[in-house]
């Protein structure tokens, strides 16, 4: 049967699902709403701060997507009426929906920490966004003195890609290394644990001596308030005035999902793992970072296959058909230097309320020999080409 579906949000779980839709069926008629006219990923972009990647490398546009049949309108949305299903842009235009579908990705939340705002972020940036942000904080450690220290503010989990910031302190010190040597890297954390910290510990000292110190979240690590004007981070411990203050506050889904209702008090989107229909707002599926998904890391491997199981299940629902139960794997890559990553795939399936992991995951030995790192180094930027290439290529 036909059916109209919208999707908001033309990132890795947004384009994947809207694709996926077009090829389940040339008679439903997808829209894809996006403000922007060129992509830039997340994924890689440490890379780009590091000064190891071109920022080009992380543009993807959507003529491939308007080629395959998809409406691709190059606004924001701005309201949503459930009633009506009906979704409106920022230029006034309306847009009728059976099935919407929201792939926001994330919102920081103000009042979480306070003194962060848009302007806190011209001077300390989160570059947790891609683009304008990935640019600034490069900008910063260019500019920064020999001697002089790097601060990044973790939030606790959920949030967006959780080994990432870890990541991007190991790509910080191989630049600083290189450039800067007298230099460090304080990571100030509200977790007292984190993905893959045996493997990221381990290569810290084997890489870059003392020049990375952590304080976790038993020991004060935990930002409660910054000040922009003076530079200053404020822990439970103490105060920090850093050259570069790179803060990363805690999340929430993208704001159009509270707007359409679709959030909890978390800030998140709660969902039924089998269709990602909201549990909150009628006809409306939430993938990718803003749906609380339970025990999947939020990452673009984890975005991509939600949109494509939540195309699936559409498809079913708009032909009378029971959806299948999804199974969705995730894999996770980091790099701690240009030759040298480790990785963590898992597999999940629907599990009451959220996606549970199930056996058959797995994670790169603690302890292996430089090739192996190397190796799947390699393997990280072939993953990048292959899910880039899927989702706009
Ligand atoms: P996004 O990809 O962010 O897409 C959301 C889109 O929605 C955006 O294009 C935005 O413009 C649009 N949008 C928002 N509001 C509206 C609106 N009102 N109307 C219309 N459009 C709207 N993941 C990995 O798998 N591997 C990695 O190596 C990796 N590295 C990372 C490194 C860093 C530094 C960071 C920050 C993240 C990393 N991630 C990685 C995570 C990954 O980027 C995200 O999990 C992924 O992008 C989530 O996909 P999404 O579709 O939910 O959101």
């Amino acid at each position: 049967s036909a059916g109209r579906i919208v999707v908001i949000g033309g990132g890795f779980g947004g384009a994947a699902c809207a694709r996926a839709l077009k090829r389940a069926g040339a008679n439903l008629q997808v829209t894809l709403i996006e403000p922007n006219e060129v992509f830039t990923s997340c994924a890689f972009s440490n890379e780009v701060i590091a000064g190891l990647r071109k920022m080009e490398t992380q543009h993807f546009g959507y003529d491939k997507l308007a080629a395959e049949g998809i409406a691709v309108v190059t606004q924001a949305a701005t309201t949503i009426d459930t009633q009506k299903r009906s979704v409106t842009t920022a230029d006034g235009t309306a847009f009728a929906y059976d099935r919407l579908v929201l792939s926001p990705g994330i919102d920081f939340h103000g009042e979480a920490l306070p003194g962060y705002d848009d302007a806190a972020s011209q001077k300390m940036p989160h570059a947790w966004k891609a683009g304008a942000q990935t640019l600034l904080l490069r900008k910063q450690l260019e500019a920064m003195a020999d001697g002089g220290t790097v601060a990044i503010a973790v939030p606790a989990n959920p949030s967006r890609c959780p080994p990432a910031p870890y990541e991007r302190a190991s790509l910080i010190a191989h630049y600083l290394k290189a450039t800067k040597p007298r230099s460090k890297v304080l990571i100030l954390d509200a977790k007292d644990n984190f993905s893959q910290q045996r493997l990221f510990e381990k290569a810290w000292k084997e890489l870059y001596g003392d020049m990375i110190e952590r304080i976790g979240l038993s020991q004060g690590g935990r930002v409660t308030s910054v000040d922009p004007a003076t530079m200053t981070i404020v822990t439970e411990f103490g105060n920090y005035t850093p050259d570069v203050a790179n803060v990363i506050p805690p999340q929430r889904a993208g704001r159009i999902a509270e707007i359409a209702g679709a959030a909890d008090a978390t800030g998140w989107c709660p969902i039924d793992p089998v269709t990602f229909e909201s549990k909150l707002a009628k006809n409306i599926h939430v993938i990718g970072d803003a749906c609380l998904g339970g025990g999947i890391p939020k990452s673009a491997s984890a975005a991509s296959g939600q949109g494509k199981a939540c195309a699936a299940a559409i498809a079913s629902l708009l032909a009378g058909r029971a959806p299948e139960t999804p199974r969705l794997t995730g894999v996770c890559y980091s790099i701690v230097a240009p030759d040298y990553g480790f990785s963590l795939a898992g597999n999940y399936q629907p599990k009451g309320d959220i996606f549970a992991e199930v056996e058959g995951g797995a994670t790169s030995p603690v302890d292996a020999p430089r090739e192996l790192r190397a190796r799947e180094a390699a393997e990280a930027e072939r993953w990048f080409e292959t899910i880039t290439a899927e989702t706009f290529g």
